[in-house]
């Protein structure tokens, strides 16, 4: 049975600077070690055939009649431009579904490009089954992410700081446009390319919206829009991205690049997990602020394109990127009452969130699990139970319930609607992680992907993964995904 591939790849109808023809880089003995069959449906492909196209799916070959190909871009990595692209990627197609879509299918960790720099194209299997979890966890959130089809071995040694099991994601997307493709384009192509470019980012997500009097300044206002949104979502579910320059910022408004991720278990605004990021320039509480710093990089590669008077399309973006924080506020402020059971809006809710955050930061509360018991109204399982703040607190809040129209009742299932109940917290992450790489134990990683699966379930299955990991000395750290 054929697999059901239905390429039709317009990014290679862009200009020529903004892609390479990658030759194939065999691997030794590919074989698919994880696959998500619901994906592979939706996408109108058939899994059973899919297992047998391990070598497909590891870059091993290009499709028939086809070629791989490594997208350019540039980026600011923690605030420095540089010239980057596919170093250990390569499109293999753009998948058109039976209804229509398209979806980039692209394999990350599928060998050397021509924009690998010193980079051995390669990935290990650790970090390419955590992208597949947290990836598939955000989905189940409701939270726009690129997606993970399969992960395949390669029969290979990747060198690391010890020798590692090689390992290819297939990685599904909107598009792999980024901040940085348009930082590339305004760098070193023409007015004509950038144009070209922005063209086809409109045709390919915004086609729908108002393209107004001006289309330019338009693809900006909507991915403001889209991005105030995603980063608003990835504060209600406690999510740190780790590493968000700017080639780590879709065009899509999709989450991308799962490197070092996390979710944060105690509340603390300032918390950062990623190793190299030193000065914690992408702490929790900064990720709004990068977002606008990353948006405002987009505003300038598109300037050229805003009006030929450069001043004028300077004020021009300013208006546009002056939404961002109207924006991201209102979202995430009808995100915290909904996560409160707040129907409505009255002007004390910005203050019962915040005394809220307040306490749960001082008294060191587990994030998902406050809002969790609160939505049971079991307020003796939070951590600040007990103390007179809370017991105010609690009593406004209970007051604020009552006045609405909607019952307690109702409110308890806004509630369980907007609160996970599991989120892939890092020591389960790493226990499924370890069981797949040390003993080719795959049960441990699929149970926790079925927990993940439906956050919002609330079921007794899913109970064992609501514990927060035992106090210890050391922090969290998470590694730049290689
Ligand atoms: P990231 O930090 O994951 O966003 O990656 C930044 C850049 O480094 C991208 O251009 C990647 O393609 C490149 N890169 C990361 N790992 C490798 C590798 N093992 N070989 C070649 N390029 C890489
Ligand atoms: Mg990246
Ligand atoms: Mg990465």
């Amino acid at each position: 049975m054929k697999a059901g591939w239905n390429f039709d790849t317009s990014y290679a109808r862009l200009p020529e600077l903004f892609f390479s023809k990658v030759t194939p880089n065999p691997v030794r003995a590919p074989q698919v070690a994880v696959l998500n069959k619901p994906l592979a449906a939706a996408l109108g492909l058939h899994a059973d055939a899919l297992q047998g196209e391990a070598a497909l799916l590891a870059g091993s070959e290009a499709p028939e009649g086809d070629e791989l190909l490594a997208q350019a871009y540039a980026g600011h990595q923690f605030g420095h431009f540089t010239r980057l692209g596919d170093g250990r990627a390569a499109l293999l197609g753009e998948q058109i579904t039976p209804q229509g879509e398209r979806f980039d299918i692209q394999l990350k960790g599928s060998g050397r490009t021509p924009y690998s720099r010193g980079g051995d194209g390669r990935a290990a299997i650790g970090p390419m089954l955590r992208e597949y979890i947290i990836s598939e966890a955000m989905h189940a959130l409701g939270i726009p992410t690129t997606r993970s089809l399969a992960v395949v071995l390669t029969g290979e040694t990747v060198m690391r700081e010890t020798p590692l099991p090689g390992a290819v994601l297939a990685r599904v997307a909107a598009s792999h446009l980024r901040v940085g493709t348009f930082q590339y384009a305004a760098t070193w192509g023409t007015v004509e390319e950038l144009r070209a470019l922005a063209d086809y980012a409109w045709e390919r997500h915004y086609a729908d919206a108002d393209i107004g009097e001006n289309k330019y300044l338009s693809l900006l206002r909507e991915v403001v829009k889209r991005q105030a949104a995603l980063i608003a979502n990835w504060q209600l579910v406690g999510f740190i991205h780790g590493v968000m320059n700017t080639d780590n910022m879709t065009i899509s408004g999709e989450t991308i690049d799962y490197g070092p991720c996390a979710f944060m278990d105690t509340y603390n605004p300032e918390t950062v997990f990623s190793s190299i990021d030193r000065q914690g320039r992408y702490a929790y509480v900064n990720q709004p602020y990068i977002a606008v710093w990353n948006l405002s990089r987009l505003a300038e590669a598109l300037l050229e394109l805003f009006h030929e008077d450069q001043e004028t399309a300077v004020e021009m973006a300013q208006e546009v990127l002056a939404e961002f924080s109207k924006l991201y506020t209102e979202h995430w402020q009808s995100g915290m009452r909904a996560k409160l059971g707040l129907f409505g809006e009255e002007e004390q809710d910005k203050d019962l969130i915040q005394q809220l955050l307040g306490m749960m930061h001082n008294d060191k509360a587990d994030y998902t699990n406050t809002f969790r018991a609160l939505s049971f109204n079991r307020p003796e399982e939070t951590a600040m139970f007990g103390t007179p703040e809370f017991v105010e607190w609690y009593r406004l809040w209970r007051e604020r319930l009552g006045r609405q129209q909607e019952s307690k009742e109702e409110a308890y299932q806004l509630m369980r609607r907007s609160n996970p109940a599991v989120i892939p917290r890092n020591h389960r992450v790493e226990e499924a992680l370890k069981a797949a790489e040390e003993q080719g134990d795959y049960g441990v990683m699929e149970r926790l992907l079925q927990a993940l699966a439906n956050p919002y379930a609330h079921s007794p299955e899913q109970e064992e993964y609501t514990t927060p990991p035992a106090p210890s000395h050391l922090p969290y750290r998470t590694f730049c995904g290689t």
